[in-house]
């Protein structure tokens, strides 16, 4: 099942069975007790290397970690492992075959951060397909930290990145059907976005993060969200941890989501403490009309802990430590619905 169909079938009674996905909970705190499940977490110890991503993404895991076993760096494992994903054309969210703005031009968005604090973006890159590698170089190449637009497609070109056509048939054909109606609701729904966004500790300690995405389909030509904005989308401290952003990116820039759950570990707060009251910033607003949007964090501390918590029901995370590799079903806010 795609992930947006996954987040759109509500029907489902227990979408962590249909899919197959692990009861165990986001948050690998030894001894705390699991509020998705009631049960106390095992008490096994969480360990480095360990590599967790937004949704379902069990291929790019396993070639992050891979990268991490053979004691490759953090930030090598989390662009490898966001490549599968950006190839991936059947995934509709992310890289080729990502759905495009109303106009019809896929436009991507990614950034990387490393664990000197280096980081490096792209925004509405036309085009090419691998953004997060672009970002990254970027990050390496050139004094900036972010290149938009046609810069970035004519930088991106001049680095040896091959131009090609990302609207696939499955895309296209998707969007003409959405031209019927054409209805442009600047607030996302729960079944229109996706991003991959991946966290990386490697068996130095050392932690990367990156994050790419198409944005939010058949959104307002230009229109760019949080995945690539450093401290919104993605945020690396190496001596606290990481945080990744999902959702509505509107929502997510005006917390500083990321960087908000970093800080709230630097405070003390575990991972998922953090990402639980990074979500209740957005949901306690006054006016908040998180009814009709999703956002989704996942994070990990320095000791490789990880949680993850969102709005409403359906998010995921894809965490692969201690040597298993598992979809697990995250926790969430809105339990009215
Ligand atoms: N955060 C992305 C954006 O707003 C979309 C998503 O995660 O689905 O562009």
């Amino acid at each position: 099942m795609k992930r947006r169909e996954f987040i759109k079938n509500t029907t489902l009674s227990s979408a962590g069975l249909a899919l197959g996905t692990s009861l165990a909970s986001c948050n690998n705190v030894p001894g705390e007790v699991d509020k998705n499940t009631s049960t106390a977490i095992s008490s096994e110890a969480p360990t480095i290397p360990v590599v967790l991503a937004t949704w379902h993404v069990e291929a790019a895991t396993t070639k992050a970690m891979e990268i991490l076993e053979n004691g490759g760096s953090a930030l090598d494992a989390v662009e490898q492992g966001c490549k599968i994903e950006e190839a991936n054309e059947k995934g509709q969210s992310v890289g080729k075959g990502g759905l495009p703005d109303r106009d019809g031009h896929v436009t991507l968005d990614a950034c990387i951060m490393d664990q000197n604090g280096n980081c490096g973006a792209v925004v509405y890159l036309k085009d090419i397909t691998h953004a997060v590698s672009v970002a990254r170089k970027v990050m390496e190449e050139t004094p900036h930290v972010m290149l938009a637009g046609e810069g970035a497609r004519q930088f991106a070109i001049e680095q040896g990145f091959k131009p090609e056509d990302l609207l696939t048939e499955a895309s296209k054909e998707a969007w003409n059907k959405w031209k019927v109606e054409a209805k442009y609701k600047p607030i996302i729904n729960i079944e229109n976005h996706d991003t991959i966004g991946m966290l990386t500790i490697d068996k130095q300690g050392n932690i990367s993060g990156a994050c790419t995405t198409s944005g939010l389909a058949y959104k307002m030509a230009g229109r760019v969200g949080d995945s690539p904005i450093i401290g919104s989308g993605l945020f690396v401290d190496n001596e606290i941890g990481a945080a990744v952003a999902t959702g509505l990116g509107e929502e997510v820039v005006k917390t500083v989501g990321s960087f908000l759950v970093v800080e709230l570990m630097r405070q003390g707060k575990t991972p998922q403490q953090a990402c639980e009251e990074a979500i209740r910033r957005i949901v306690d607003k006054p006016n908040s009309n998180y009814n009709n949007f999703q956002v989704g964090y996942i994070a990990v501390n320095k000791r490789g802990e990880t949680g993850c918590y969102s709005i409403h029901q359906y998010f995921s995370m894809t965490k692969f430590q201690n040597g298993k590799n598992e979809q697990i079903q995250s926790d969430f806010f809105n339990k009215e619905a």
